[in-house]
């Protein structure tokens, strides 16, 4: 099942080749704020949603004449792993790895949808790179999950690009600028993905290949990261983990199209635009 957000913060439900306007079957407001559609879903309907498809105010919907959203607007948290491939820690020349240092957050407000560009900030003398990852998104919340437990906590999975300034400033003012973090093109529940460990995911800039890798080469696996994560900190549905890159990051510039695939999960194909704000001082003195 895929479940996706569309128009206007319209709820939708792909089973097969069928999708499905479910906002008016359950009721949903789709002017209500903060935008917590999906979250509320997953929470609360996500095992009856199938049930739901014979319902009356259910309307068949034409996927490809849709809008759509990026599937989780507002999550209680965005939490990424830095250095989780061995490859990339080595291109990064980089002694920091996830097994070793843990996890960090992203600002919820960068999320971006699969019909968004990625809106560069004016930063002379900076690259900004992308990171190809695999989104896991949280369906039943808890804490400290042991790792045998940690997939009855796993809604499903999406695509993932963490954008991020390079730099020595702190990780969360560097990767946090709004649109750093399209995810899309909607969720596919987990039942979908049962090779999980072993998915290839692939991201390609103006049409060249830059990353190509499985999530077998994860430093930190899917279980350890909600093991991870649940230690410190209390999940809830609709929490979204970006499960960390692998090698050949690097540099996109306005103009670019950026396209990331993920088998079984989809691909999104960005726009990156650049504006000419986000500037600070604090961008202005030399990298090192
Ligand atoms: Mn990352």
């Amino acid at each position: 099942m895929k479940l996706f957000r569309f128009d206007e913060g319209r709820i939708g439900v792909q089973l097969g080749h069928d999708s499905y306007d479910i906002t008016d079957t359950l009721g949903l407001d789709v002017q209500m704020w903060p935008p917590v559609q999906m979250v509320q879903v997953i929470r609360r309907f996500s095992e009856s949603v199938p049930a739901l498809l014979d319902h009356p105010k259910t309307r068949r919907i034409d996927l490809a004449a849709v809008r759509l959203q990026v599937p989780i607007a507002w999550p209680n948290k965005l939490l990424a792993l830095p250095v989780n491939y061995v490859a990339h820690g080595a291109e990064m020349n980089s002694a920091n790895r996830a097994d070793l240092n843990g996890f960090f957050l992203k600002a919820n407000s960068s999320l971006s949808g699969p019909n968004d560009a990625v809106v560069l900030p004016d930063l002379p003398g900076r690259e900004i790179h992308h990171e190809c990852e695999l989104g896991i998104v949280i369906g039943k919340g808890g804490r400290n999950v042991s790792r045998e437990d940690a997939f009855k906590h796993i809604f499903g999975y999406a695509c993932l690009i963490d954008m991020v300034v390079r730099g020595k400033e702190e990780r969360v003012m560097r990767k946090s600028y709004d649109t750093f973090c399209p995810v899309g093109p909607y969720i596919v529940t987990a039942d979908e993905v049962p090779d999980y460990d072993a998915i290839g995911l692939k991201l390609s800039v103006n049409g060249e290949v830059r990353q190509q890798a499985s999530t077998r080469d994860l430093i930190v696996d899917i279980p350890e990261m909600i093991r991870m994560a649940s230690a410190v900190m209390t999940l809830y549905p609709g929490d979204i983990i970006a499960t960390g890159t692998p090698a050949g990051v690097g540099p996109i510039n306005g103009g670019d199209k950026v396209v990331i695939e993920i088998a079984k999960v989809g691909s999104m194909s960005i726009d990156v635009m650049q504006s000419e704000g986000g500037g600070h001082p604090v961008w202005d003195k030399p990298l090192n």
